[in-house]
């Protein structure tokens, strides 16, 4: 069994909606054996694919990303949810993303500066549910007129929607680790 599932085991608590919360090693507290476990995955994965660009959404994503890029020697970016003051509405991409934990809908925000359709781009995010953060970061990736790579999720909630959102786009998803149900507040993972 993966570490990460090990961990989630152990350390995962199940809230109401679904929601599994991860704070004690990847959400707020760091478990970097988690991470190094989760790039290698990655890498190993996404190793065949020309990337230029990780691509990811504040602030869960940062962490994960950040490594995979230094993995895969290419800049990491993350999109704000905060409208930077000094970035005019004309040289940035955005799009409105529907949070599932606090439900409520945001403005993510890239700069023009570090996207464009030179770009191959493999985002990567904690959680995959369904599958509005993803959706939110193609859609930058669009406008810039690049391409995605693939979609990277440490966590994917399979018995939720985004899975099927993103493979009927075209999109390739890994997840490291698929969880089949959350009901009884037991962890199921897919086999
Ligand atoms: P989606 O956009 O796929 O519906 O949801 C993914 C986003 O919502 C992730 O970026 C993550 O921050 C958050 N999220 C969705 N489900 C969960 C969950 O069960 N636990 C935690 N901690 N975050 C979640």
């Amino acid at each position: 069994m993966s570490y990460l599932k090990e961990r989630i085991l152990q350390d995962g608590r199940v809230f109401e909606n679904n929601v599994l919360k991860v704070d004690s090693f990847l959400n707020h507290q760091i478990d970097p054996q988690v991470m190094v476990e989760v790039v290698k995955e990655f890498e190993r994965y996404f190793k065949g694919k020309k990337i230029t660009k990780v691509l990811t959404v504040e602030a869960s994503g940062i962490a994960p990303a950040i490594l995979v890029a230094e993995a895969f020697k290419v800049p990491m970016l993350f999109a704000k949810k905060m409208e930077p003051s000094t970035m005019q509405k004309s040289s940035r991409y955005e799009t409105i993303v529907h949070s599932y934990t606090k439900n409520i809908s945001t403005k993510i925000i890239v700069s023009k500066e570090y996207l464009d359709a030179k770009d191959h781009v493999l985002i990567i995010d904690d959680f995959l549910a369904n599958g509005q953060a993803a959706k939110g970061l193609i859609d930058i990736v669009n406008q810039a007129g690049g391409t995605v790579a693939g979609v990277g999720i440490c966590i994917e909630k399979s018995f939720q929607t985004g899975r099927q959102l993103l493979e009927e786009m075209g999109v390739d998803v890994y997840s490291i680790c698929r969880i089949a149900s959350l009901e009884n507040n037991q962890v199921t993972f897919v086999e």
